[in-house]
């Protein structure tokens, strides 16, 4: 049998979901199945569907937007990628906003959960909760939440279902109901409190359920406050009590509900979610959850702890020669070889397939982490029995300590991987620290930053174009420019690296307007040589766009150069969308008015809201490359570049296809009727001597010429 579980994490922190129904509404409104606590999100962000399969019993998809096909406003991530469609496999992670987000897990034999090993402190420190279902004695040891009020309009149902069912019929209610007055006087007892709980009668305001309840509540209660919530442990058994405080006749209302099974249903869930199946060791996010807890008990104190990462040389040849069967079995054998290394109060973790990462704690020299980490490399050399194959392995580990390497749980578990990196770069079995490179880093970025200054002085860019095929003619009928630097000693270095370097420096204001002059020379001079006249694309950073004149270089540029703005097109990201929306549309129509065309470059892979492109002044989308890449054999991203070509030619917009490699993406882009195509199938970007010769070869050359200003 299995379970699926959705772990929403999210303002109010973590809460596991049991998917048994077959559809789910998750979003900001009450009325959704799944409240997402966050005005991020959008009121009905994501839909969650069973979908039936013939191999597993069922399985979930989940679409961004309602189930009636309204999209969320900023979509869904999922693993990072922005999707309208998925289905949703083990261990799935779901971005609504930035400050939520959802696990999926699939999960086997709720019941039958590993034992916990007592001598493994980092075991039993996580491991579930374990409660005695069977007696019960009501003035035992007990000990209770705080109290937690509830919103009037966040009531949920199940609190109103118990609250209902009491004005129904208290008498025969199954779930114990009391009513107190202010001062604590019990006045009613329905039938099931006075069974369940005998002894309240006489231990009164003195009974567990009831202990510390005035203290709490009354300094809280307020006219629009009322509903209240807490839970008591009494004798491993957890009730839940709601608390109604009934302004009108200043009567306290608790309806408690024996929760025990419940809570053991989420404890076990959280033990699954916080823990790998197949070595028991936690994983990854009981790692983070650690750290952060770790750091927030140190932070006053002078104390040290080490982070390290450690990994399996050349596993993955082990896994693919004797099976998976075997690599797990060395896996377990690991892991069991670790943990006796291990002192009270370390943490083991499974980070990866053959990664393990290992907090050590109480640590009182960098000298200690060396040792740890000699020993475990020690332990490990020694051959492996796994199923009569003796295996011999080598390891690597890296290490980071808190807090010289840093103070933070993303930069420990960071650096700690990057010594792990350093380490294999030496050779098998060896340990590196991590060594702060900080300095090495700036000097390098200042260094190219100099080298971008020069480039473009030394004439080192130079503009590349990309042709754009059309489907149905197979003419080119656009170019895209793209930039390339030749560097004289580091020879030709890519627009991915940059590009960002030049956007945070401030370099792309004059690298953009040097790219902007240079398209417009060029299309000029193909045209004196009696070329046909052909649309260019450039491509424009966002920062070009919030540079104040930038709108007067443009006309300058164009004014200088007498080319027909209809020849330019210029292409912006779907970041432009992030913010100061109005005043960019302002902008984007202004270029329209000149006669300039706009396009919408890398669809999909930012804001991707659809609904925008409408309120946008563009002629022209352009489709992503990821979405492009598995085109042909994936038919959930053929879904959905079907859904991007038809919406946009509803809202008449012309439609290209970047990164196109095969003639089986062509022929499928053809049928689902998009426009153009870019991609090295084609063309990859040429220069301007190898363009020619093709805009030559293709066409009706033109006669008339245009001067130049
Ligand atoms: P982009 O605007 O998405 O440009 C398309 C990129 O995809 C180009 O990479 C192009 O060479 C590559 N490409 C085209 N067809 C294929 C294909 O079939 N397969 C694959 N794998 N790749 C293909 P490139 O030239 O490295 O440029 C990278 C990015 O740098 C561009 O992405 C653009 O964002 C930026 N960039 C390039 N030139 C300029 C410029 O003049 N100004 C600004 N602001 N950004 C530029
Ligand atoms: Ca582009
Ligand atoms: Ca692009």
């Amino acid at each position: 049998m299995l379970h699926h579980v959705l772990t929403v994490e999210d303002a109010q922190g973590f809460r596991n979901f049991l998917l048994n129904n077959m559809t789910y509404s998750l979003g900001r409104s009450l009325e959704n199945s799944i409240i997402l606590r966050s005005n991020l999100v959008s009121r009905q962000h994501a839909t969650l569907l069973a979908v039936a399969s013939k191999k597993s019993s069922c399985f979930f998809r989940i679409i961004d937007g309602s189930a009636e096909g309204k999209r969320s406003t900023n979509g869904i991530l999922i693993n990072g990628k922005k999707r309208f469609s998925h289905i949703l496999s083990h261990g799935d992670e779901i971005l609504f906003s930035k400050d939520t987000k959802a696990v999926y897990q699939v999960i086997s034999a709720i019941t039958n959960i590993p034992k916990t090993n007592s001598s493994q402190n980092q075991i039993s420190e996580s491991s579930y909760p374990q409660f005695n279902n069977q007696s019960f004695d009501e003035t035992k040891p007990f000990r209770f939440s705080p109290l937690q009020a509830i919103p009037e309009q966040d009531l949920s149902t199940h609190v109103h279902k118990t609250v209902n069912q009491f004005i129904a019929s208290p008498e025969l209610n199954p779930q114990p109901i009391i009513e107190l007055n202010l001062v604590g006087k019990i006045l009613y007892l329905n039938p099931a409190a006075l069974s369940q709980f005998p002894n309240l009668e006489e231990m009164r305001i003195n009974h567990p359920l009831l202990q510390e309840l005035l203290v709490q509540l009354l300094p809280l209660v307020n006219p629009v406050r009322k509903f209240f919530m807490r839970e008591v442990i009494i004798n491993d058994k957890v009730f839940e009590e709601i608390i109604h405080f009934m302004t009108w006749n200043e009567i306290i209302r608790i309806h408690i509900s024996d929760v025990t099974n419940q809570k053991q249903a989420e404890a076990i869930i959280s033990y699954q979610i916080h823990h790998d199946a197949l070595t028991g060791l936690p994983n990854r996010k009981y790692l983070h959850e650690h750290l952060v807890e770790t750091i927030e008990k140190l932070e006053h104190k002078q104390q040290l702890f080490a982070v390290l990462f450690l990994d399996i040389d050349r596993f993955k040849l082990i896994n693919d020669s004797l099976g998976h069967s075997i690599g797990d079995l060395l896996l377990k054998a690991v892991s069991d070889r670790l943990k006796n290394l291990l002192k009270q109060g370390d943490v083991m973790v499974r980070w990866g397939a053959d990664e393990f990462a290992i907090v050590a704690k109480e640590i009182n020299s960098t000298d200690a982490v060396v040792q740890i980490a000699e020993a475990m490399i020690q332990a490990l050399t020694l051959p492996f029995n796994c199923d009569g194959h003796e295996l011999h392995i080598t390891t690597c580990i890296g290490a980071s300590i808190y807090p010289s390497h840093s103070t933070e749980v993303e930069g420990l578990i960071r650096n700690a991987d990057m010594a792990m990196y350093r380490a294999k770069a030496e050779g098998q079995n060896s340990f590196q620290f991590y060594v702060p490179n900080m300095q090495e880093q700036s000097f390098q970025r200042l260094s190219m930053e100099n080298n971008l200054r020069r480039a473009l002085e030394n004439n080192e860019l130079l503009t590349y174009y990309q042709p754009q095929i059309d489907l149905i003619t197979g003419k080119i009928v656009g170019l895209e420019v793209l930039l390339r630097w030749k560097h004289v000693s580091l020879g030709s270095i890519p627009p991915s690296q940059f590009i960002p370097l030049a956007e945070e420096t401030g370099l792309i204001t004059a690298i953009g307007t040097w790219v902007l002059r240079q398209t417009c020379l060029q299309a000029i001079a193909w045209l004196n040589m009696g070329l046909p006249p052909i649309q260019i694309g450039v491509n424009l950073s966002i920062k070009q766009l919030q540079q104040k004149d930038f709108l007067s270089c443009l006309q300058q540029i164009l004014e200088e150069t007498n080319l027909d703005p209809h020849f330019l097109e210029l292409e912006i990201t779907e970041g432009i969308m992030m913010d100061n929306v109005e005043e960019k549309i302002v902008l984007l129509n202004e270029f329209r008015q000149m006669g300039i065309q706009l396009s919408i470059d890398d669809f999909g892979t930012g804001y991707s809201a659809l609904s925008y492109l409408k309120n946008l002044p563009i002629d022209t989308l352009k489709i992503d490359r990821i979405f492009i890449e598995y085109i042909a054999h994936n038919a959930h991203d053929r879904a959905i570049v079907a859904s991007i070509i038809s919406l946009s030619h509803s809202l008449d917009l012309n439609v290209i296809a970047e990164g196109v490699e095969t003639q089986e993406q062509v022929d499928v882009l053809r049928s689902l009727g998009c426009d153009q195509i870019q991609g090295y199938f084609f063309y990859k970007a040429l220069p301007a001597d190898e363009i020619e010769t093709l805009l030559r070869a293709q066409g009706i050359t033109r006669p008339n010429r245009i001067e130049p200003a």
